[in-house]
């Protein structure tokens, strides 16, 4: 164990800037990096505010970080594919190689992954961290630190396009325009959707989004999804739908808004379970898809980003110190709608 400063969430609503004890000790197969920057997710700030998420609950103190890139600083034997002084970012969530998930190639869905920042598992936001070299993933020397540390939110996005199996041309909707519906958007657009409509009730997030070409948004609280949805595709449906929002309210008319044979993806975790429209989805023949995390998207995204198809810079609001993680973290909070990423950079 190295005694290593880090910012600590003590028990809920209880951030320390503090040493800790973490092991880093760079074994086979592993590397040593040296942290650059990291996002602040919604999941770290819902530990902070709420100390639980569903099942995991906050028992022991816990690091709180999961977006992050860096450099590496150590290369552990039989590491073959990085150096030190690469510049990578980092998939959260290790699993057991030797799963039956893992195996299918679903390593996401594995019963035992580990993902940092998910009790009891520490996060990154500490100068230094060990990972395996199998899921840290080197960035282009044009993309910044703060675009890797962008790679983890995208990456659900990435995913939630690649389970929609969008065909060019396609219309998507995307129901909540937080972080998650935002990027679920752009890799919608970088998939070959002609166009996306956005939908969500706070109009900043809707005036980010709509920076994007090809993104329309509309306004829930003077606009009808279903009606505007209808108007643009001239009765026929969406292709896809995207549900982000994970608010029990897009349950109740989801089913009017694909097109016949269309597709459902779903993002957004209602907090409750929700009744939903079984036989709304029947009489269409809908397929209905369901996002956890991420697996295989890295090396996709980050190759999306390096393109310049995808531009992920415009959705980092303000970056903060290190020795400002608290104020990061009470800034997120404070969750301003004009706010789509706040990040937290090591050093300069
Ligand atoms: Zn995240």
């Amino acid at each position: 164990m190295t005694k290593v400063r880090a910012l600590v969430l003590e028990r809920q609503h209880e951030l320390a800037l503090r040493d800790i004890d973490l092991p880093l000790d760079v074994g086979p197969g592993m590397v040593g990096i040296a942290i650059h920057t990291v996002g602040v997710c919604g999941s770290d700030v819902h530990y902070y505010t709420h100390g639980k998420i569903g099942p995991f609950v906050v028992e022991a103190p816990m690091v709180l970080g999961h977006e992050a890139a860096g450099t590496i600083s150590a290369v552990g034997a039989g590491v073959t594919h990085l150096k030190v002084g690469d510049r990578v970012c980092m998939e959260p969530g290790i699993p057991d190689a030797n799963s039956r998930a893992s195996r299918l190639g679903m390593y996401n869905v594995d019963p035992a992954v580990s993902f940092w920042a998910t009790p009891p598992v520490h996060g990154v936001l500490t100068a230094e961290v060990v990972h395996p070299a199998n899921y840290t993933f080197k960035l282009p020397d044009h993309v910044s630190f703060a675009e890797g540390a962008m790679v983890e939110p995208f990456a659900v996005g990435m995913q939630a396009a690649s389970k929609a199996r969008i065909a060019p041309g396609d219309t998507a909707v995307v129901l909540g325009a937080g972080p998650i519906g935002t990027m679920v958007a752009l890799a919608a657009l970088a998939g070959g959707c002609a166009r996306v409509m956005v939908a969500d009730l706070a109009q900043p997030k809707l005036d980010i989004a709509a920076q994007y070409q090809g993104i329309i948004p509309v306004n829930i609280r003077d606009k009808n999804v279903v009606e505007e949805v209808a108007r643009l595709t001239e009765g026929w449906g969406a292709d896809v739908v995207f549900e982000c929002s994970g608010s029990p309210q897009a349950w109740k008319t989801i089913m009017e808004l694909p097109r016949p044979g269309g597709t459902i993806v779903v993002v957004g975790l209602p907090v409750e379970p929700v009744a939903v429209d079984i036989a709304g989805a029947s009489i269409k023949e809908l397929r209905i898809e369901n996002v956890f995390r991420y697996a295989h998207q890295y090396d996709r995204a980050i190759a999306l980003i390096a393109s310049g198809k995808v531009d992920l810079k415009p959705l980092i609001s303000a970056t903060f110190a290190f020795e400002d993680s608290v104020k990061a973290f009470d800034r997120a909070v404070e969750a301003r709608p004009d706010d789509v990423k706040i990040q937290i950079r090591m050093h300069e």
